[in-house]
């Protein structure tokens, strides 16, 4: 069974820490539509800029990013965000380095959400080979090891106190899982309809059967819980 552990009633903001434009709307949009929903805040961080995600001879990686940051804002309107941080390293070449878990940092203290969701930190073999792209695994340690230690300890980069960034504690910590799942988050068809409709502002991404398949996905995790759609994390409550 699942456990069922929604997030505390008094919780009320988050982010979503993800490597791409269209990662967010992939694993977790089901969710974030159902807490803008509800009123929450809801903020992106996106490390890279999404600029090899083409096979067209003719494109540059300066007009892909310009059109993935341009679907990424449509897509962030249909949910409801609050805002797209967007910290512009290159795509396909992160990695979960100090400089990178200090700008997520910087963006946690600034928005300070309670409940912070990303990717998984490594690779699992037994899921399909795309969903571990190294971007996803780097963006997930980096954000995980940002949330503890990093914003919490205010000893740790000096210079974001200077900028004016003063420790955080994130309460609660949601990493997109399937196999290592120990939550199931309801998602409503309303939600879902939503969160579809900003996966599908991904135009130069994610073609139509890519939908359907998340459609399925997502209403076969649910139908496992006797839920409508569900989306699946593995949880952590900080102390
Ligand atoms: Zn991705």
């Amino acid at each position: 069974m699942p456990i069922d552990l929604n997030p505390d009633p008094k919780y009320s903001k988050a982010m979503v820490v993800v490597a791409h434009p269209d990662d967010a709307e992939y694993g977790c949009s089901g969710t974030v539509a159902k807490w803008c929903n509800q009123g929450w805040e809801v903020v992106y961080v996106l490390c890279t800029d999404g600029s090899k995600g083409s096979d067209d001879p003719q494109m540059t990686p300066e007009r892909l990013t310009e059109i993935r940051y341009n679907e990424q804002e449509e897509a962030a309107k249909i949910l409801g965000l609050k805002t797209v941080e967007y910290l512009n390293y290159p795509d396909a070449y992160l990695t979960p380095s100090l400089e990178l878990r200090k700008d997520i940092t910087r963006q946690i203290r600034k928005h300070q959400p309670d409940v912070l969701i990303t990717t998984a930190p490594f690779r699992t073999l037994g899921q399909n080979y795309g969903s571990s792209h190294p971007d996803h695994i780097a963006a997930g340690e980096a954000a995980l090891s940002s949330v503890y230690p990093t914003a919490r300890d205010r000893l740790t980069f000096p210079e974001l106190l200077e900028e004016g960034f003063e420790p955080h504690k994130v309460r609660e910590v949601w990493v997109m899982s399937r196999d290592d799942a120990d939550h199931y988050n309801e998602i409503s068809e309303d939600d879902m309809n939503v969160a579809m409709k900003a996966l599908a502002a991904h135009t130069s991404q994610v073609p139509p059967e890519a939908i359907e398949r998340v459609i399925s996905w997502k209403k076969e995790n649910g139908k496992k819980h006797n839920m409508e759609y569900a989306e699946s994390f593995r949880t952590f409550t900080l102390r």
